[in-house]
């Protein structure tokens, strides 16, 4: 497996790298979702390819930067285990130059959600992804769907300005309880990560309703609701039903729909989403 630095060290290793390329963007500390990942990208391409990169534009000033979990060595293992072919693992001056000053910023569907309680995350994200891609020039790239938003902004960005790549979205890994696979999961205190199960039971709550027929979305959101609202470590941030692609805030739902919410639990904050009455397996 190759470990690459630079940016021209990628360019000379992709020049190689003859064939189909996929990718999976990663900000490290490595689970079974980003293996899930890397399982789809190594099934559908001649190379797979992995970046590893925290990247301090997508967090907030009083977000978890410093010290969101970290383990290098560990991440190039498991992905050398995995049968990953490159990856690249820049550093933060490689990726902003002292002067760097152009961002992609996707309009609209980041003012909901994640980008109303994260402000100035989605721009973060967007830039490096779009630079990820200038870099590596991928033919697909490989995406959770437990960040739901991210991939319909990321979907965007690719179509709206023309990107030569195609977004794979990969189902959402779980732990036995249903808690999503995530990075942060490591910071939940036993008791905390106990209490983190009701997420996905909240979301298990509106699926039941919703595949009973029941339509109206305030009784979804009501029904997720009642599942957080009897923890009291629990801190929601939001519960929502929303339009699967415009993610705007549904009073019926029509046509595929997106169950999703962000709860803080101590000092770990954490979200989680299910898709409605859309085709899962569509690369839509
Ligand atoms: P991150 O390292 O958290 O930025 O995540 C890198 C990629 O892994 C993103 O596309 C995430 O959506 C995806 N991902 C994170 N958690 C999961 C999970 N539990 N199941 C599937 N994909 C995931």
């Amino acid at each position: 497996m190759q470990i690459l630095h630079t940016i021209p060290a990628v360019r000379a290793a992709r020049q190689d790298a003859q064939g189909s390329l996929g990718l999976v963007p990663t900000m490290g500390y490595l689970h079974a979702g980003h293996m899930a990942l890397v399982r789809a990208a190594r099934a559908a391409n001649d190379h797979c390819w992995a970046t590893v990169f925290v990247n301090s534009l997508q967090f907030g000033q009083n977000e978890d930067f410093n010290t969101y979990p970290r383990d290098l060595p560990r991440d190039l293992a498991l992905f050398e285990e995995a049968g990953v072919d490159a990856v690249f693992v820049p550093e933060a001056e490689t990726m902003y130059t002292a002067d760097f000053s152009t961002y992609v910023d996707v309009a609209e569907l980041t003012d909901r959600l994640e980008g109303a309680a994260r402000p100035g995350h989605f721009r973060g994200v967007t830039t490096v992804v779009c630079k990820l891609l200038n870099i590596v020039q991928p033919h697909r790239v490989y995406l959770g769907r437990k960040d739901a938003q991210q991939l319909r902004v990321i979907r965007r960005m690719v179509r709206d300005l023309n990107i030569p790549t195609t977004i794979v979205p990969v189902e959402t890994v779980r732990e036995p309880d249903g808690l999503a696979c995530s990075s942060r999961n490591v910071r939940l205190e036993p008791h905390e990560r106990q209490a983190a199960s009701v997420l996905y039971q909240a979301l298990q709550a509106a699926q039941q309703r919703y595949t009973a027929g029941e339509r109206n979305a305030d009784t979804l959101r009501a029904a997720m609701h009642a599942i957080l609202a009897p923890e009291p470590l629990l801190n929601v941030e939001y519960v929502s039903i929303a339009d699967d692609e415009s993610l705007e805030e549904l009073t019926t739902i029509e046509g595929p729909a997106l169950a999703s919410l962000a709860v803080r639990i101590g000092a770990t904050r954490l979200i989680d989403a299910l898709e409605f009455g859309g085709d899962c397996t569509s690369t839509r």
